[in-house]
């Protein structure tokens, strides 16, 4: 069982990895920290984006000697490759850690990963803790590794003009862009949400090609680095997904200025389409915002 101090490290660690939102990909977003026995925090990190730092050697790099005997609380299992960097299996052995607190097994070391590494070079290690909250955070990369698609999320506002754009020059416009890694528009060109945010040529959006399959596009997207998709566009850009059931997540929006009257005749469905239900409501600048995902 993780201990008390252990369950509030990993909530912090939680919460830092989602520094990493719309940059880490095809990275996972980690929070790292290094625990005292004294319940004191050393250190702590989150990995950025692919090819810098891991989010433990972050962690370890700034508690320094404070890591020999201490315990490092990490949101996902610690991996065991040499890529661009040191395995962080490695690095937490020798630096002297003596117990791994590990939220959620990577699913992409197949039984092989850090954490059985950790454990046969005699450190305790523990899997599984605040797992169900880890999971919010990591659940849509870990559904992009499944499925071999990005998750998708469709955004528009929905009002007497029928289903339009978010206009790009809102603030919710960009709180979508800063969490996703690529933006699809109608016309079938793709691009980086945020441009460069990823580091240069880690993400490879290509433009969509009209008539090309969605599942297709998506494939190809995943391919090129991408784990979240932002579709910004109408029915034009939304409707083969939607056919496909691609579509994982929306985020619709009913503008402040509506006034309660009959409504557009261009509607396919009153405010979400079939399959979809609500996540959570809120006002925000402009407009009522209405987050829904399909059903499982
Ligand atoms: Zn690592």
């Amino acid at each position: 069982m993780a201990s008390p101090a252990e369950g509030a490290a990993m909530r912090r660690a939680i919460a830092l990895a989602a520094l990493g939102l719309g940059t880490t990909s095809p990275n996972p977003p980690v929070g790292c920290v290094i625990l005292r026995p004294d319940g004191r925090i050393a250190g702590e990190g989150w990995h950025v984006r692919k090819g810098e730092a891991h989010a433990e050697t972050q962690a370890l790099a700034r508690a320094g000697e404070q890591a020999a005997g201490a315990t490092a609380v990490v949101t996902l299992e610690p991996c065991n490759h040499y890529g661009r960097t040191q395995p962080c299996r490695e690095a937490l052995i020798s630096a002297g850690i003596r117990r791994v607190v590990i939220a959620l097994i990577d699913p992409t070391s197949r039984g092989e990963g850090g954490a059985a590494m950790l454990a046969s070079a005699g450190l305790d290690v523990e899997v599984g803790a605040l797992a169900d909250e880890a999971g919010i955070l990591l659940g849509p990369w870990l559904t992009a590794q499944e499925t071999r698609r990005p998750v998708i999320t469709w955004s528009y506002v929905i009002g007497g003009h029928g289903i339009t754009p978010l206009p790009a020059e809102s603030a919710d416009a960009y709180r979508l862009r800063i969490n996703a890694d690529a933006i699809l528009l109608s016309d079938g060109s793709a691009s980086e949400a945020v441009p460069g945010s990823h580091g240069g040529g880690i993400l490879t959006v290509k433009d969509i090609t009209p008539g090309t399959d969605a599942r297709d596009a998506a494939t190809a997207l995943y391919e090129g680095g991408v784990r979240n998709l932002l579709l910004h566009g109408g029915l034009d850009v939304a409707g083969p997904f939607l056919e496909r059931q691609l579509i994982d997540r929306v985020v619709a929006y009913i503008p402040d200025s509506y006034e309660s009257q009959s409504p557009a005749a261009s509607l396919p469905w009153p405010q979400l389409p079939p399959g979809f239900t609500i996540l959570g409501l809120s006002k925000v600048d402009g407009f009522a915002r209405i987050e829904a995902e399909r059903s499982r």
